[in-house]
């Protein structure tokens, strides 16, 4: 299982995939991407089984934008099946979350987010999240993202995209790994280093309780409170 992420100007899907094939050594039984289009549509495919489900997927039925994240799903809350896939979106499918982990009190939080009103559509535990995710957002992404990791109990490494802003990506962890690579105009995240390497050796190293802005040119780290924090860039030597 593994997450990925992508934004900068170039195609993200194929930059996308190409990232996740390099995390199929961790294991999974579906897959899924979700692009932001310029025209602020948001676009999510994905399918039970191999990668190469939804490459061909997205073959036929392409996603064109330069901002988006993917997943490699290793089941734990729900059958392996195209609808308990990730990305998983809120009720208007504006806004669509890649999880790698376990959610502990996903049971409380759904039946919480159901008295508001919200319809599930999966049997996940990750799914809460992007419903959180919407119900704290008020235009500010990063900031709703803080307020729903301050809510999730157990392990995490989360990406989450919203078609209001085809230029933003936001990530967090707590007990799953994240890393974030820099490149001029274009930043990525991904849960290990392999499929960062395809296009960059300069990488940040996200902590546990820790969050990040990232656009194409810039990555900004925050504390759960919000506190900015500095993260030196580390140059990796080795190989795959
Ligand atoms: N617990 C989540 C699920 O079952 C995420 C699993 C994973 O880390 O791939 O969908």
């Amino acid at each position: 299982c593994g997450i990925v992420g992508y934004i900068g100007s170039d195609q993200a899907s194929p930059i996308l995939l190409e990232a996740l094939r390099k995390l199929e050594y961790r294991g999974y039984d579906s897959a899924g991407i979700a692009v932001v289009q310029e025209n602020h549509n948001l676009l999510v495919r994905k399918i039970k089984g191999r990668l190469s489900n939804l490459e061909l997927l997205v073959q036929q039925q392409p996603v064109e934008g330069m901002c988006g994240i993917g997943h490699t799903r290793w089941a734990t809350h729900g059958d392996p099946s195209d609808i308990n896939s990730h990305p998983h979106t809120d009720v208007s499918g504006s806004i669509a979350v890649v999880h790698n982990g376990i959610i502990e009190n996903h049971a409380a939080l759904k039946t919480w987010l159901e008295k508001h009103g919200v319809t599930f559509k999966s049997q996940t535990d990750s799914e809460v999240i992007a419903h959180l995710v919407d119900f704290h957002y008020n235009g500010d992404l990063l900031l709703a993202v803080m307020e729903t990791v301050k809510r999730l109990e157990g392990s995490y490494a989360i990406a989450v995209v919203c078609e209001d802003y085809p230029d933003r990506l936001v990530v967090a962890r707590k007990d799953s790994p994240l890393v974030i690579g820099r490149f001029q105009g274009c930043n990525l995240i991904a849960s290990d280093v392999p499929p960062l390497l395809g296009i960059t050796r300069e990488v940040q190293y996200l902590n546990d309780h820790e969050l990040a802005l990232l656009t194409s040119d810039d990555v900004t780290i925050y504390s759960m409170d919000g506190d900015k924090l500095e993260r030196e860039i580390t140059h990796v030597d080795w190989d795959i």
